[in-house]
């Protein structure tokens, strides 16, 4: 096995380089959307060829094992190279949460699909109601035999209508003092009677969001990752999971940059200008304060980086 850590960044930086500008197929480079999984299945089981579909994972779990500054190198070549994140939540996420709190059993079960991509999964956090103030969340969940059984709704689940199984949290106990307690942490397949997605169409006319209508839906009470009541906690670790994935530096500046170097009278410009979805015409004038905006996102994200490299967390 590979010790990618023990090479020298640059070295790193040049196999990284090279796999994707080698492999990762032209059509799906800087992809306008989120993909289905069955538009970039071969991609995805190439890299699971590879053993680099968690790169932040640790080497006895299937993952590359990366200490922060070699994943901070994967990350940034892969945004460079415009190679899609896939269908990550599984990796980004529940993965990690399931290593740090998940029981031997549920190792062993759930974190070989998650790299294979057997199983699909999308993030029930948010509902109508409990979304800043997520701890004021309503679907509930009561024990019924070895299940659970889940009434509620989740609402702007990403991807929800390409997934197989959903993490959420849902509330176990309704008669606590406080609102962050009685709240647990459930794994649940979305293949079942009880279980009903409904795709929101955003502006832009994409339907990545979904509401998820929770009808006596049933999941294995084994489902329960950390303690019952204790789903906050989970919570709280899961979303510095997901922060970590979600600061795409690269990205950002990549696409600034191109954005600034568009001539402010160009043909571009000017058929975006023309294009029914833009409420006003486009100028520099508008672009220039987000792009100011930018700069210190960039600069926060590579300082949280260099934080982590001295901790040695990669999350
Ligand atoms: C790209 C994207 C993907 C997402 N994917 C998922 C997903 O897969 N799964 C999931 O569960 N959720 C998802 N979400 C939902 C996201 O987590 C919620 O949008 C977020 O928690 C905010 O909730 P809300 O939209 O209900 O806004 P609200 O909570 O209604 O807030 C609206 C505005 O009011 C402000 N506000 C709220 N409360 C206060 C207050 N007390 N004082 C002052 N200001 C306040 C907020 O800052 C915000 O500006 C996604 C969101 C985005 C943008």
């Amino acid at each position: 096995m590979t010790d990618w850590n023990a090479m020298s960044d640059a070295d790193f930086r040049k196999e990284v380089r090279g796999f994707f500008e080698a492999e990762y197929p032209e059509e799906l480079r800087n992809l306008p959307h989120r993909p289905k999984f069955a538009e970039i299945e071969h991609w995805h089981r190439k890299l699971h060829a590879k053993g680099w579909v968690a790169p932040a994972w640790p080497a006895e779990y299937g993952g590359m094992g990366l200490n922060a500054a070699k994943l901070l190198i994967f990350y940034e070549e892969q945004q460079r190279w415009g190679v899609n994140r896939g269908r990550d939540m599984g990796v980004q996420m529940v993965g990690p949460l399931v290593i740090k709190f998940g029981t031997q059993e549920q190792k062993d079960y759930w974190l070989p699909r998650i790299l294979s991509c057997e199983d699909i999964w999308c993030q029930g956090y948010s509902e109508p109601g409990a979304g800043s103030d997520l701890a004021n969340l309503r679907t509930r969940a009561e024990t019924d035999g070895d299940d659970f059984v889940i009434n509620g709704q989740k609402i702007w689940t990403t991807m929800a209508h390409d997934a197989t199984h959903i993490f959420m949290l849902v509330r176990t106990d309704q008669a606590t003092p406080k609102k962050q307690q009685g709240i647990s942490f459930l794994l649940a397949p979305m293949d079942q009677p009880g279980v009903e997605v409904r795709t929101i169409t955003t502006l832009s006319g994409e339907t990545e969001f979904c509401e998820v209508f929770f009808d006596d839906a049933r999941t294995p009470r084994a489902n329960l990752v950390g303690e019952l009541n204790k789903g906050w906690t989970m919570a709280k670790a899961l979303l510095s999971f997901e922060r970590i994935s979600s600061g795409r530096r690269t990205w950002l500046k990549m696409h600034w940059a191109s954005l600034r170097a568009l001539p402010v009278d160009g043909a571009l410009l000017k058929t975006l200008s023309s294009a029914t979805v833009l409420p006003r015409p486009l100028s520099m004038s508008r672009i220039m304060p987000h792009s100011i905006r930018v700069s210190p996102i960039s600069s926060s994200v590579a300082k949280r980086w260099a934080r982590m490299s001295r901790c040695s967390r990669s999350g």
